[in-house]
């Protein structure tokens, strides 16, 4: 490996993959750990892409399919078991992810010449063989629509279901900073395409379970401030999560309201349950919390990032805040 090449240097051009992709007969689509719409919307929509060209595909994923995601066409085909008969040169496509770490610890050893890595994520290591990382892409669903147009695959109800939950996701609903011109009419061909926005709007952001709610009320109760109100957190642990009869999945909204907070430059949520405690990081635009993740072993966007760190709630919090001076704080 050669030190310090940009990723542009190294990415593989859309021809290289589609060529791979036609050369393949059987592929194993791998979504990250606690999946997004955007992990599992990538990696479907490639999926039924591919079955339609005649391919075989599985889906390979280490945590069930959140709630708020079984509304997607094939969800219910993903799993943690890979079948026995896989042949050996089946080509896994990852998506969504920075390392193969993220894909958690029932992913088998594999042959990294059997490797596909589509991501947008920056510092993304360039784990396969091939390596799509376009980290101005807003998803690694619209990187995933390069290759179908390349294919001359029609994108069809159940694809452009699939991408527009993708963009969604990690937009925001159209509101992050990565929602362009470009996204937008991407996004209105989908719907021309049969994809259901209300319905996906409703799925993602709505339909909050009222445990979600409550825990959301909580989170906010124990928010700090500091730092001149530049810096808002909190945390979620396992008595908080009991108190309101939530899980894991009612947690995602909380971050997005610690960094609305008028004057707040960088938020912080500590989810300390399931062992190990996994901090998400935001930024209103001047501080690069994907370094400050990166500091501690995570990784992500500029404006969006998250590390597991291994110790105490004050240990974490004494860690992400340093990291986060140390990204200007
Ligand atoms: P989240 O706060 O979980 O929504 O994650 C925000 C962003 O940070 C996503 O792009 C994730 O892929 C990334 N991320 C979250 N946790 C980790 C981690 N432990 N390591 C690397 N990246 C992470
Ligand atoms: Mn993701
Ligand atoms: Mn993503």
């Amino acid at each position: 490996m050669i030190e310090n090449v940009t990723q542009e240097q190294t990415a593989s051009t859309t021809d290289e993959v589609v060529a791979e992709l036609k050369k393949r007969s059987a592929f194993v689509m791998v979504s990250h750990v606690k999946p997004d719409g955007d992990t599992l919307g990538a990696g479907l929509a490639l999926g039924i892409a591919l079955k339609r060209m005649g391919k075989r595909v599985h889906y390979f994923q280490q945590d069930p399919v959140p709630r708020n995601l079984r509304f997607l066409p094939d969800s219910d085909e993903v799993a943690r078991e890979i079948p026995a008969d896989l042949p050996s040169d089946a080509l896994w496509v990852f998506g969504d992810m920075s390392d193969t770490g993220r894909a958690g610890e029932y992913l088998p050893e594999l042959d990294r010449a059997n490797i596909l890595d589509i991501d947008h994520h920056l510092g993304n290591t360039h784990f396969g063989a091939l390596n799509y990382v376009i980290p101005t892409e807003c998803s690694t669903g619209t990187c995933v629509v390069r290759l179908l147009r390349e294919m001359n695959c029609k994108i069809d109800r159940d694809i452009a279901t699939c991408i527009l939950t993708t963009i969604m996701t990690d937009t925001g609903g159209f509101m992050h900073s990565n929602t362009t011109p470009e996204v937008l009419n991407l996004s209105a061909e989908l719907m021309l395409a049969g994809a259901d926005k209300e319905q996906i709007t409703e799925e993602i952001f709505a339909n909050k379970r009222f445990a979600a709610i409550r825990l959301l009320g909580r989170a906010l109760e124990e928010a700090r401030i500091g730092h001149d109100g530049r810096y808002c957190w909190s945390y979620v642990d396992e008595e908080m999560l009991k108190e309101c009869d939530a899980d894991g999945e009612d947690t995602e909204e909380i971050i997005g309201y610690l960094r609305s907070v008028e004057g707040v430059e960088a938020a912080a949520l500590f989810k300390n349950y399931d062992g190990d405690i996994r901090v998400s990081l935001r930024s209103s635009g001047r501080i690069n919390v994907q370094a400050a993740a990166a500091r501690l072993g995570g990784g992500g966007h500029f404006r969006a990032s998250g590390l597991t760190f291994v110790g105490s709630l004050p240990d974490a919090a004494k860690a992400v805040e340093e990291a986060l001076v140390a990204e200007g704080l």
